[in-house]
C-alpha cells in the first residue's frame, strides 16, 4: 500500500481519482497506533469508497497540552500499515509536523462555543488543535466522507459544525464505539493502563450501562442520572473523576431532561490515564 508523505501528493491523489469519475473519495483521519475501532472506521470507509480510502496517521501536537501524553503517545507505524491494509484502505498519508505546520505557521481553526465544552473545559486548546489539523486534512484530501468515531463524540460535535461552519463539501460519517468483550471502550491510551487499573477503568463502561437501565425504565431527569453514574464511578476510589454530563449532542450544551439526541459523556482518570466513554440515550 502506497504511503504518501506530502499535503501536496494527498491533494494529487485525491484529484486524480476525482478525475477517474463517479465512486466516492473516503478519509479516516487518525493519530495512529491503530486497533479494532480505528479498523470499523477503515472498513467502513471502504464499503462506501472502494479503492478510494485515505487514512491519515498523524499525532498532531496542537491538541496536546503542555503536560499531556504527545512524547510519549505510541507510535506504531508497521503494524498500523498492516491493519489500515487489512481493513481496506488505499493510501496512508503520514506527514511529519513541519509537513502540517509549516515554519511560521500561525493559522488556527476556533469553533467558537463548542470548544469549551466537556473536553475543551478541561483540555484547553485541545479542540483548536483538532479543528484546526482537520480542517487541514480535509482541504487537502477534499474527501467526499470523512470518517470519525462516536468515541470522541464531542470531537464529532466540533467537526459537524466546523465543516457546517466552513461550508466544506464533506459530509462526515460517525461510526459506532467498539468496545472489548468486557466493556472498555478501545482507545490507543488503554496501553498505557497497568492489569489493575485495567480493570478499575471498567467502572466507566459500568456506569454508562446504569444510566442506560434507568432510561429504559422511564428516569429522564438528568440530575438523577448523572447522581447514578457518579454512585457507580464512585465503586471505584481510585478513579478519579472529570466530568458526567448529559448534553444535546449537537451544542454540547448540558441539558435538564434527557430526550432524543442526549449524550451522556464522561472522562476520568484511571492511574495518570485520561480516558473518556460516551452514549446516546436519548
Ligand atoms: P484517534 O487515533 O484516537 O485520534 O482516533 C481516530 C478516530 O478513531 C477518531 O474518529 C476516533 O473517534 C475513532 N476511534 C477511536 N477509538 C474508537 C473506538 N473504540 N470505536 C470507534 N471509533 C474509535
Amino acid at each position: 500500500m502506497q504511503v504518501l508523505h506530502t499535503v501536496e501528493e494527498l491533494r494529487a491523489w485525491s484529484r486524480r481519482l476525482r478525475c477517474k469519475g463517479e465512486g466516492l473519495i473516503g478519509l479516516v483521519p487518525t493519530m495512529g497506533a491503530l486497533h479494532e475501532g480505528h479498523a470499523s472506521l477503515i472498513r467502513a470507509a471502504a464499503q462506501q469508497c472502494a479503492g478510494r480510502v485515505a487514512v491519515s496517521i498523524f499525532v498532531n501536537p496542537t491538541q496536546f497540552g503542555p503536560n499531556e501524553d504527545f512524547s510519549r503517545y505510541p507510535r506504531t507505524f508497521d503494524a498500523d500499515r498492516e491493519i489500515a491494509a487489512r481493513a481496506g484502505a488505499t493510501v496512508i498519508f503520514a506527514p511529519n509536523v513541519e509537513e502540517m505546520y509549516p515554519a511560521g505557521a500561525g493559522t488556527f481553526v476556533d469553533v467558537e462555543g463548542l470548544s469549551e465544552r466537556l473536553d475543551g473545559k478541561s483540555r484547553p486548546g485541545h479542540f483548536r488543535g483538532v479543528a484546526t489539523v482537520v480542517a487541514k486534512l480535509l482541504i487537502a484530501a477534499e474527501p467526499d466522507l470523512a470518517f470519525f468515531g462516536q468515541k470522541d463524540a464531542a470531537q464529532v460535535a466540533v467537526l459537524q459544525k466546523l465543516v457546517a461552519d466552513l461550508r466544506l463539501g464533506t459530509r462526515l460519517v460517525v461510526c459506532p464505539i467498539v468496545r472489548k468483550p468486557d466493556g472498555l471502550a478501545m482507545s490507543s491510551r488503554n496501553v498505557y493502563l497497568s492489569a489493575e487499573e485495567r480493570r478499575q477503568a471498567l467502572v466507566l463502561s459500568r456506569a454508562i450501562r446504569q444510566v442506560e437501565r434507568l432510561v429504559s425504565g422511564g428516569e429522564r431527569q438528568s440530575s438523577a442520572l448523572i447522581e447514578a453514574a457518579r454512585g457507580v464511578l464512585a465503586e471505584e476510589p481510585m478513579v478519579r473523576v472529570d466530568y458526567v454530563e448529559l448534553v444535546d449532542w449537537a451544542t454540547l450544551l448540558p441539558v435538564t431532561t434527557a430526550g432524543p439526541g442526549t449524550l451522556l459523556a464522561l472522562a476520568a482518570w484511571v492511574g495518570s490515564t485520561r480516558l473518556i466513554d460516551n452514549a446516546i440515550i436519548g
